[in-house]
């Protein structure tokens, strides 16, 4: 066989063939050698140790036992056979199976010998057993230096049919490690290696699946984790340097008379601290003559929509259009309503573009916007439409940026000769690390700091026993004017179920909440959009006193009058959507409050939520525990944005510093060299090209 490789097939490796190949591929995207040596082991176990039978429990990981075996027998029916093997320590009995490969086993095993077993305790029948354990005469075991740090792969049914468990992967990669080490050279600069103080690649690799003690092992998991973020940092920087280059940006110099006649006579308030850093930063970006790409994030009611108003009429300011697209007909009539309200004596051109706009309304927009009559113009995907062509568009704002898609937002750079500064706003805060990697190419502003004179909002548990309690509550409530949203949860493959949630919810409510005392409005998602629009402007306007609805009203309501959430079955709900729900309320003067309904018993992971949502109202606090619980693959709204980071040894959740450490390495190198044409660089930069055609495509998400 020829010398192996990293670009190796595996294939070719002995012992892998055409056949456990393509099981590999499928199964662990392994492919080529490379891609062995970088599927690093899940745990590492102690083989040093023993346990006896007595001490087996079957809430251990494993299980390494001496023993003897003092009789087989055979269980199960001509189907589905099964060979038993009575084991024995001075301690206690246990049994060990076997499936298959029975007649090797009874060749091969047999009564009196000492043997050390390994494998996965199973608790079944009243005892623990072990199936398939690893069997090995002690003389076999004694005669190998036995190891501290024995690695652990992880592999999946179909894997372990065709004989890949996890020692056969350990054998390949032992084997691999051993004949194609020489391949391993390194990629980052030697400068950097020496700096950092890092393990060179090749020791990395070797510790990482075979350490040589602990020591080492740490050092091979922080050069290997550095190396896999340096890298995605160097790629997310490397993007927004060529977009930065590609794509000037339309200068808006001018600070005129629209900004500053709302500025000084018609804001009815004055500005956040924060809200007037973001503008800053926002200017800032408006005059570098590069376009704007801003994330900018902030709890509900922390007043973007009034900081991107702002923004807009600076671009009217400076000539320009511009628009607010929002995900849904409900959040752009918010918009359009606030922004009407805002802008009531100014002389601003501002209208309503959805799904149903009439006809003659719509091609009075359609003529304005390319007449460049029209400044503002707000709505849904209706002006991505290719008919809808723009005078001047200077400024784009994105509520909520993952409801749309790729293929859309790209449609809006195309309406002007150069793309207009995009503001993508979002409520559902990420920590800044994860957005760094996520939202690499965007810049990110934060508004953390809510407008003065808001009462926190008091969040309560609350056990379905004390239901009569909360409708007590309830009742108090409404007596004071106030009005109530309870929702149930919609979880897509039981749709029909929890619609009978919220049907049978409804009818107690109804029995509780009789009329003509109280008025009950219904929204889920099987009504029609009209019968749903009615409903919520009964509630709106004050007319009824209780909201029942799906998570439809997640986004877009605004009744300040609200003043109690009651979120069903809440444990049911991610942390970052029960914030979203908590949003609705606390918007008025009056305190309010938010009720989380849970059975008594919940998972851990429930009841973790739970805790959190009482304990804080902090959005990025929220976010940062959301992150913790569920890894970053989870997190709302990265699955819909279709961005997948497949990290294999670094955590965005807990690598934080590694992240922004990687990063400031990565802006450096940069710096001192942004097309990576030194020859420091020259491996660097050939990787960089290799791993690009895997990751992630970064214009996804701006
Ligand atoms: P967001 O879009 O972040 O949810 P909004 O911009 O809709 O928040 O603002 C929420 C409410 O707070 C609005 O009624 C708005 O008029 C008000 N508001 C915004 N900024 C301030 C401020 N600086 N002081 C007082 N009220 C403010
Ligand atoms: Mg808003």
């Amino acid at each position: 066989m020829s010398i192996l490789s990293l670009d190796t097939d595996i294939k070719f490796i002995k012992g892998v063939g055409e056949k456990k190949a393509a099981i590999l591929a499928s199964e662990a995207q392994i492919c080529k050698i490379e891609d062995l040596i970088n599927y690093y082991p899940y745990k590492y176990i102690d083989r040093t140790l023993f346990c006896t039978i007595r001490e087996a429990r079957p809430s251990l990981s494993y299980l390494q036992i001496k023993g003897r075996i003092t009789g087989f027998r055979m269980e199960g029916d001509i189907k589905k056979k099964r060979l038993v093997a009575i084991f024995t320590d001075d301690t206690g009995l246990m049994e060990l199976v076997w499936f298959q490969g029975i007649p090797y086993i009874q060749q091969n095993y047999s009564t009196g010998v000492e043997y050390v077993i390994f494998g996965k305790p199973n608790y079944f029948n009243g005892s623990i057993k072990i199936l398939h354990p690893e069997i090995e005469t002690l003389t076999e075991f004694n005669a190998k230096l036995q190891n501290k740090f024995e690695p652990a792969y992880s592999t999946t049914e179909k894997m372990k049919r065709a004989y890949m468990n996890s020692k056969m992967i350990q054998k390949l990669i032992h084997f691999v490690l051993s004949s194609a080490c020489d391949s391993i050279h390194e990629i980052l600069p030697p400068k950097l290696v020496e700096r950092l103080k890092i393990l060179p690649r090749k020791d990395a690799y070797l510790n990482i699946h075979f350490p040589s003690n602990s020591e080492m092992l740490q050092m091979a998991q922080f050069r290997l984790k550095i190396e896999e973020l340096l890298f995605l940092q160097l790629d997310i920087l490397k993007y927004r340097l060529t977009k930065n280059l590609k794509f000037k940006g339309f200068v808006f110099p001018t600070v005129g008379e629209q900004f500053n006649t709302f500025y000084n006579q018609h804001l009815p308030f004055d500005l956040t601290g924060a809200q007037k850093r973001v503008i800053k930063e926002i200017r800032k970006d408006l005059g570098s003559g590069r376009q704007m790409n801003r994330l900018l994030q902030g709890d509900v009611g922390s007043g973007k929509t009034l900081v991107a108003l702002m923004c807009m009429l600076l671009a009217i300011d400076n000539g320009f259009q511009s628009a607010i697209l929002a995900p849904t007909e409900i959040l752009a009539q918010q918009h359009y309503k606030t922004i009407i309200e805002f802008l009531a004596d100014m002389d601003v051109n501002c209208r309503l573009l959805t799904g149903s706009t009439k006809p003659k309304e719509r091609k009075t927009i359609h003529k304005e916007l390319s007449d460049g009559t029209l400044n503002i113009i707000i709505g849904t995907h209706a002006i991505f439409e290719d008919k809808v062509i723009f005078h001047n568009l200077g400024f784009v704002v994105i509520d909520e940026q993952h409801r749309f898609g790729v293929e859309q937002r790209a449609k809006m750079w195309a309406k002007n000769i150069q793309p207009p500064h995009i503001l993508v706003m979002t409520a559902t805060p990420i920590p800044r690390t994860l957005a760094m990697t996520l939202y690499g190419d965007l810049d990110i502003s934060v508004i953390d700091e809510l407008p003065p004179g808001r009462k926190p909002i008091k969040t309560i548990h609350s056990t379905d026993e004390k239901r009569l309690r909360v409708f007590n509550f309830m009742r108090e409530e409404i007596k004071k004017g106030r009005q109530i949203y309870i929702v149930y949860p919609l979880i897509q493959e039981s749709e029909r179920m929890n619609y009978k949630d919220l049907e049978d919810g409804l009818e107690s409510i109804s029995r509780a909440f009789p009329p003509p005392e109280f008025a009950i409005s219904v929204v889920h998602g099987k009504m029609k959009p009209e019968e749903k629009e009615k409903s919520m402007k009964m509630f709106a306007k004050g007319i009824t006193h209780i909201m029942i609805a799906t998570t439809v009203i997640e986004v877009g309501v605004n009744v300040p009058n609200a003043s109690v959430m009651i979120i069903e079955s809440a444990e049911k709900f991610g942390l970052s959507q029960l914030h979203q729900l908590r949003g609705r309320v606390g918007r008025g003067a009056e305190q309010s409050y938010c009720i989380l309904m849970t059975p008594s018993k919940m998972s851990y992971y429930g009841q973790k939520r739970i805790e959190t949502m009482v304990e804080t109202n902090d959005g990025f606090r929220i976010a940062e525990v959301d992150l913790q619980l569920r890894g970053p693959g989870d997190l709302d709204g990265t699955q819909q944005s279709g961005v997948g980071i497949d990290l294999k040894i670094s955590n965005l959740a807990t690598d934080g510093q590694l992240v922004q450490y990687t990063r400031d390495i990565a802006n450096e190198i940069l710096e001192e060299d942004p097309n990576l044409d030194l020859p420091q660089n020259y491996y660097l930069k050939q990787e960089l090209i290799k791993k690009k055609k895997t990751t992630i495509d970064w214009s996804v998400i701006s």
